[in-house]
């Protein structure tokens, strides 16, 4: 069974202009990428931010007059400071392990209040709302690879749930405002992406090894390296998520957004070591409590739905994130200049916070 919701003719999300789009976690890596392409596409922007994970650099170049930053929490968000908006796109929360781990309570409540806060707002204003959700959804997944029909199976107590139980509690929120009020909803489940403008610090996998092969420092890998992900390069997710959110479709999902190539940590360490001609070896470091095994989006829904599906293969999107790194380092930059804090009680840490110029 395909858990698919059509909304059968009632998106009836034009009481503003469709033209003035909120992205909430604007400033953060995908935020960023998409606050541009809005801009691009002819957009007025308003990104919500509180820089909790990301910092004022990510949008240093949108200096447009049709981009707006409200440096606040989307707890707090008025309705009446967005009230022109047509399109709210939210994808305010920590993303990276490390960093909701730190702050569990936040993540929740960013998550779920934050989510409750821009519904109500969009059921005020009559926006559409897209939700970025995550294969994390999915938890330790029996089913492989993650169709949108598996329901998961995910540790609600764990060091992850802050992060996983808040975006299930998300996605049933978008559906209760769907059903009871008619708010017209795009929920994306989002798998790994990565890509230029990540957080250098923020612990995920392709940037803590890109930045370690860069230093010819060891290649941290956790566990035995054979757990597996399947990574997006962002161009092609964000081309997803817009076509989500055009007025050509009406899809609700939720939908799988990633790329369905599957490889282990240990091949992506040995291909960036190599992408890189790092002198890099590989560590084995613990394992962080409930990693997921394996991860591999079955997209065959977004194919169907919206024709989309990635077009970067990752030794591609690898180059060009490298090529990013690369220049920050020749710029003199630090490009580990804001770690935010280390995680409790496991391997999984932050990168140390030493400059590489
Ligand atoms: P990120 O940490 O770079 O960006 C998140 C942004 O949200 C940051 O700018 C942060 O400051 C902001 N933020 C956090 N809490 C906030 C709050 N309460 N109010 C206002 N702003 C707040 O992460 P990302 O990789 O860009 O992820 C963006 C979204 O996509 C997240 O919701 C994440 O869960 C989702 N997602 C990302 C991935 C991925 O691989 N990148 C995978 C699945 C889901
Ligand atoms: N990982 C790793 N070394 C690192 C960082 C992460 O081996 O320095 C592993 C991590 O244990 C997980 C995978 O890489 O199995 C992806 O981790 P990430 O934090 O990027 O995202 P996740 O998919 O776990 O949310």
């Amino acid at each position: 069974m395909r858990s698919s919701h059509k909304l059968n003719g009632n998106d009836s999300s034009h009481g503003a202009s469709m033209n003035t789009a909120v992205v909430a976690g604007g400033a953060g890596f995908l935020g960023s990428h998409l606050c541009e392409k809005l801009l691009e596409q002819g957009h007025a922007v308003i990104c919500v931010d509180n820089f909790a994970t990301s910092d004022r650099d990510n949008i240093g170049h949108l200096q447009h007059k049709a981009f707006q930053l409200l440096d606040q929490d989307i707890v707090n968000l008025t309705h009446e400071q967005v009230s022109e908006a047509g399109k709210i796109f939210n994808l305010a929360c920590p993303a990276s392990p490390v960093r909701y781990q730190i702050s569990p309570l936040e993540t929740l409540n960013t998550s779920v209040r934050g989510m409750d806060s821009l519904l109500s707002i969009a059921r005020k204003i009559k926006a559409r709302v897209f939700q970025a959700s995550t294969s994390e959804v999915y938890g330790h997944p029996t089913v492989h690879p993650q169709t949108e029909s598996y329901w998961g199976y995910v540790n609600p107590i764990g060091p992850r749930a802050c992060y996983d139980e808040g975006k299930r509690c998300a996605e049933t929120l978008c559906f209760i405002y769907r059903e009871e009020f008619g708010v017209p909803v795009r929920v994306a489940r989002i798998f790994n992406t990565y890509g230029p403008r990540m957080d250098p610090s923020d612990g995920r996998v392709v940037v803590n090894f890109i930045v370690q092969a860069l230093r010819n420092e060891p290649i941290t890998v956790y566990g035995d390296g054979t757990q597996t992900r399947s990574f997006c390069y962002v161009d092609d997710l964000i081309e997803g998520i817009l076509l989500m959110m055009s007025d050509d479709n009406d899809c609700t999902g939720p939908i799988n957004l990633g790329n369905p190539v599957e490889v282990t940590v240990c091949e992506l360490a040995q291909h960036i070591v190599d992408l890189t001609s790092s002198r890099s070896r590989i560590v084995l470091r613990p394992l962080p409590t409930d990693d997921p095994p394996r991860r591999r989006p079955d997209i065959s829904f977004a194919r169907e739905a919206l024709g989309w599906q990635p077009h970067t293969d990752l030794e591609t999107g690898l180059t060009r994130t490298i090529a990013y790194f690369e220049s920050k380092l020749r710029q003199g930059k630090s490009i580990l200049g804001h770690e935010r804090g280390k995680q409790r009680g496991s391997s999984h840490q932050p990168l140390a916070g030493a400059d590489v110029a």
